[in-house]
């Protein structure tokens, strides 16, 4: 379902283009991450301004050798889905083992988390319909629609 551009967000367009009059909306996209806590907690400072656990390239939090944040909580990346998530716990885990393990000559370096921009994007509605954003070269985006999105996700 899509919103009609500039409207008040009571009117809504289907696929098939047909219009929707809801009598309330909520607006469900992004994510804001729950850190309310870890200001209570004093470290009000770890946060940018939009409540986001802020960390470097090796997802250390800021200024803090053994914090690390990783997935939705941190500001490492604009894309918060589950394969950015995965990849921030693999890098977190291997640069945490490290840190355990390493001393002496040899030393290893720490990992740097490189973020991931053009990742696709397949959100299913329903088991028979739904929207796959494909990242193409070039910088564009190809948008697919319903055939793919339930071959690649809603099938089961
Ligand atoms: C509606 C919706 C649809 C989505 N669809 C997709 C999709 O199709 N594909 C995709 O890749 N991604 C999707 N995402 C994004 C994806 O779910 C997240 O990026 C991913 O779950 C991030 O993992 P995470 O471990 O960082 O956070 P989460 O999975 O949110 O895990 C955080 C956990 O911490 C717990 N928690 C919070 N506060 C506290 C506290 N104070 N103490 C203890 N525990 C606490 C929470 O209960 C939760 O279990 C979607 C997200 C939403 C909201």
């Amino acid at each position: 379902m899509f919103m009609t551009p500039g409207n008040d967000f009571g009117t809504y367009r289907d696929a098939h283009g047909n219009a929707i009059e809801a009598d309330l909306s909520f607006w469900a996209t992004g994510t804001t991450p729950n850190t309310l806590w870890l200001r209570l907690a004093g470290h009000g400072d770890w946060l940018n301004a939009a409540g986001q656990v802020q960390v470097d390239r090796r997802l250390r939090v800021q200024g803090r050798a053994d914090v690390f944040a990783i997935g939705d909580v941190n500001d490492a990346t604009e894309q918060k889905i589950t394969p950015t998530a995965l990849a921030q716990a693999d890098l977190a885990a291997y640069n945490i083992r490290l840190r355990l393990r390493n001393s002496g000559k040899h030393r290893k370096e720490p990992r740097l988390y490189r973020p991931t921009q053009r990742t696709p994007v397949i959100v299913p509605f329903g088991s028979a319909d739904g929207l796959t954003v494909l990242p193409v070269p070039g910088g564009d985006s190809a948008v697919l629609g319903a055939r793919t999105t339930v071959l690649a996700k809603a099938k089961t």
